[in-house]
């Protein structure tokens, strides 16, 4: 059996292409090829909007597919899907699910609300001021979070909730999973200490948001759930093709962005493959540094990492995205800062900055808000556009692979044996 979600639209038409015979006689050769490959392609078109943009998942539903169709899609290509193990929600309307795969694994993907900004007051001073209003949005999101919080507002559900489709969010971002655990071993993430187990597959990739879509109108997908998606690149590289074929699932390429802790040779690679966003995950501003906490910096170097950033291919107007989790009394200086601006100079990019989110065990901690604004603040005085990034959904553990490692099969749950003490606000499962 072939799992619909592995196909990209041109896969599916090739699968087709036997069962897409014209009946017209007397076809030359090469008509008759021509119009076979074209009759697959209307069908392979027709099933990909049924499946990704009506969410149909029965075979028998699609009715203008003939009857034969039908019976061959049953017989050979399964609509595949996810089993929702917890869902749960945050205050701050972040909802993180927890899925089972068919061999019992576990992964998680987050949905992350941004709430309008448009409206507000420090965005428009902002825009007449001509500057980039995102470098206010952390104080903003808070309010108008907190503010939506008093009124009710919840993130529920695109069929469900029509205050969401009414524009509450200014986009839901989707955090996807390309692995589960990952072999990094990133110091500061849950994940990393967790391990890899395995990759996951393009269909598993694909199937997180297409049952998230079924849920709510994500607008963006971040690969920055469990794993390193470069690590896993055909898989990823594949659902990314398929996330932006506008017959399926209908991403923009710049709605779309692949994080990486720096694996340089695919990071080139990524670019020659399919055009969609990059974000590299930096979190150090020398090489000893990044070393300590980053083992992939052993082999690649923030020189060799630069300049795989300055040799990538960026379309008008679009910029790397470099993740910098700030770590309390370790990477959190003013010089820490200056040398990041060295780093990234010339680069067309965006720094944002994550406090880091602390979690039992961790060694770090987390630095406090007036030294967070102070290393933003030296980064925009110096014409570096740098926003920070809110710890979304700390009351249910949205740091990467810590849901998992609560419900999940991960190694090492006895460092959490107190989930039960957690405020769980919603749980669907
Ligand atoms: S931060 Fe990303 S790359 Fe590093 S260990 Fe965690 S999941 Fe892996």
């Amino acid at each position: 059996m072939i799992f619909f979600q592995s196909l990209t639209k041109a896969d599916l038409a090739e699968l087709l292409l036997p069962l897409s015979a014209p009946r017209d006689r007397g076809l030359t050769d090469d008509e008759f090829e021509k119009k076979r490959a074209k009759r697959a392609k209307f069908r392979a078109q027709q099933i990909f909007h049924w499946v990704y943009q009506r969410y149909v998942t029965e075979w028998d539903e699609m009715t203008d597919l003939s009857k034969d169709l039908r019976e061959w899609l049953k017989a050979n290509v399964e609509i595949f899907r996810l089993t929702e193990r917890v869902n749960q929600q945050a205050l701050d309307g972040t909802h993180k699910f927890l899925w089972t795969l068919h061999d019992q694994k576990t992964i998680e993907s987050v949905i992350i609300p941004a709430a309008l900004q448009e409206k507000s007051g420090a965005d428009a001073v902002a825009r007449l001021d001509g500057r980039d209003p995102g470098t206010f949005r952390d104080d903003e999101e808070k309010e108008t979070e907190a503010t939506q919080m008093q009124k009710g507002v919840r993130f529920s559900g695109a069929k469900t909730d029509a205050k969401l489709n009414e524009g509450q969010w200014r986009r839901l971002t989707a955090c996807i999973s390309s692995q589960v655990g990952c072999a990094m071993a990133c110091k500061f993430c849950l994940t990393g200490v967790q391990g890899l187990d395995r990759s996951l597959q393009t269909h598993e990739i694909v199937t997180q948001v297409h049952e998230l879509r079924m849920r709510a109108p994500i607008t963006n997908i971040v690969f920055m759930g469990m794993g390193e998606p470069l690590h896993n690149f055909e898989n990823v590289a594949k659902a990314c093709e398929i996330l932006i074929d506008q017959d399926g699932l209908g991403f923009s390429k710049r709605k779309v962005t692949v994080s990486t802790s720096g694996l340089v040779p695919a990071i080139t690679e990524l670019g020659k493959r399919v055009d969609v966003g990059l974000a590299i995950s930096l979190n150090a501003s020398t090489d000893e540094q990044r070393s300590a906490i980053m083992p992939v910096n052993k082999k690649w170097n923030l020189a060799a990492l630069m300049k795989a950033c300055r040799e990538f291919p960026l379309g008008p107007h679009r910029r790397i995205t470099f993740e910098y989790v700030l770590l309390k009394d370790f990477n959190d200086s003013l010089e820490d800062a200056e040398r990041v601006i060295k780093l990234t100079r010339g680069i067309p990019s965006k720094v944002n900055l994550i406090p880091f989110n602390e979690h039992s065990g961790a060694e770090f901690k987390r630095p406090d808000d007036i030294r967070v604004k102070a290393f933003q603040r030296y980064l925009l005085d110096r014409g570096v556009t740098a926003t920070v990034r809110i710890s979304r959904g700390r009351d249910i553990l949205a740091a990467c692979g810590q849901l998992r490692s609560i419900f999940g099969t991960a190694r090492g749950t006895d460092r959490h044996k107190d989930w039960k003490e957690l405020p769980v606000l919603q749980n669907h499962s």
